[in-house]
């Protein structure tokens, strides 16, 4: 008996160190995300029927914080105000990987149709506006209870620790206000367990379960822009009398585009500079002192940055003193390109190629978008990517975008999500 024993323990120790354990690692990763799915889909409707503004997410922390216990894990609530960390401690000792999901919803009025569609509105910045899942960080929160939920099955495999970040506010504050990413750091996110490498999926309108990625620099550092400009206040019918500043917002517009499109190297890096907003005057006939305009620089490296800020603020000072008037340009809210590690970028081809045969793209093309993620990435090596969800039933070419009032997924994909989510972490773990 006691010889018999010594023979299978062998046994079975030859059978783990072989590929064959590795393949019907991926079986059991894969059968257990296929029972999960269904309650991913309810988790995804859940919190897209009760979508929360950033710092708001309440419901869903409870929400996320009740799934975490009932599987096991350590629950830290209240991090980064309405943030909630889960730790997953495995069976073996091992190194620290983190799985990172965003749980804010947007003030977008929604228009979807959908059954579960929302109806909540919020208050915002002092407003009353309605609140939608539009970014889609309903499908990011199930896919990552889901991730929780397969690992937690596999505890007494797990060679290391997996730590579950539901983060807050990563579409940014309200104004004056603080929050997203930073604040999770700050609140020790990322210690205790100290995490070596962090990997985080963002869902967009692309081909259904495309896995897009690429090293280095992937979406944009973003910067906000706010111009503002003091003139002098005179009747509309006698412009001479005060300073036009119509005019004046009209010659920064100009300028601003004659810099991101002329005055630098578009070879070498893109470069976005938008404004949005441009807000003047009450009357028709009053030609008022105060212009204030804002918007968004995209840049990809620190260089670019640099050198559009600086061109930024000539030019604008410049036209401001051409007109008589005070204008200044100020850059603000800075989010760091969103980087990924050159080396995990390399490796996590392989589980992304588990999640999804034969649809991962690991030089994708830049995105001008910006993510908070960035943030992580500048603590510990990082990977973020792309998921794409769009359904059957829509054509490619004006898929409705993330932030769309009618943006929406195909829930069949959350299942690739998820595997793409443990094996990331589960190879992550168990690589030498
Ligand atoms: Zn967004
Ligand atoms: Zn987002």
């Amino acid at each position: 008996m006691g010889v018999r024993v010594t023979v299978s323990v062998l046994a079975l120790a030859a059978v783990l160190s072989t590929p064959a354990f590795a393949a019907s690692n991926t079986a059991k990763v894969e059968a257990a995300a296929k029972v999960v799915q269904p309650k991913v889909v309810a988790w995804r409707r859940d919190v897209h029927e009760h979508p929360e503004l950033g710092n708001q997410e309440v419901r869903t922390a409870a929400l996320v914080a009740k799934e975490l216990k009932a599987l096991g894990l350590e629950v830290r609530e209240g991090v980064g105000k309405t943030g909630v960390v889960g730790v997953l401690k495995g069976g073996k000792p091992g190194k620290v990987v983190a799985l990172r999901a965003d749980m804010d919803a947007l003030p977008v009025l929604e228009k979807t149709g959908l059954p579960f569609a929302s109806k909540a509105t919020a208050t915002w910045e002092g407003k009353t506006v309605p609140v939608m899942h539009a970014c889609g960080h309903d499908t990011h929160v199930a896919m990552l209870l889901g991730a929780a939920t397969v690992l937690a099955g596999m505890k007494a495999d797990i060679a290391g620790t997996v730590v579950f970040i539901f983060q807050p506010a990563e579409e940014g504050p309200q104004a004056g206000d603080e929050g997203g990413a930073k604040l999770m750091i700050a609140d020790g996110a990322l210690d205790n367990p100290k995490v070596d490498a962090i990997f985080g999926v963002h869902i967009g309108p692309g081909d259904a379960n495309a896995m897009n990625y690429r090293p280095e620099g992937f979406y944009a550092g973003a910067d906000r822009l706010t111009i503002t400009v003091k003139g002098k206040q005179t009747h509309g019918a006698r412009p001479w009398a005060g300073i036009d500043m119509a005019s004046v917002s009209a010659d920064i517009i100009q300028a601003l585009n004659q810099i991101a499109a002329r005055q630098i190297d578009v070879g070498t890096s893109p470069t976005v500079l938008t404004i949005a907003t441009i807000n003047m005057g009450v009357r028709n006939n009053i030609i008022p002192e105060d212009l204030v305009m804002s918007g968004t620089l995209r840049t990809f490296t620190p260089e670019r940055k640099a050198e559009v800020i600086a061109k930024t603020q000539k030019a604008v000072a410049a036209i401001g003193d051409r007109y008589g008037a005070k204008a200044e340009a100020v850059f603000t809210q800075p989010y760091p390109v969103t980087w990924n590690d050159a080396a995990l970028s390399k490796w996590v081809k392989a589980p992304l190629e588990k999640a999804s045969p034969g649809k991962v793209d690991d030089q994708a093309a830049l995105i001008t978008g910006a993510e908070d993620f960035s943030l992580y990435g500048q603590k510990v090596p990082a990977v973020f990517v792309q998921l794409g969800g769009r359904k059957a039933d829509v054509p490619a070419a004006g898929a409705p975008a993330n932030h769309s009032p009618y943006f929406d997924i195909d829930e069949a994909v959350l299942e690739t999500g998820v595997k793409a989510e443990v094996f990331m972490a589960l190879d992550y773990l168990a690589r030498k």
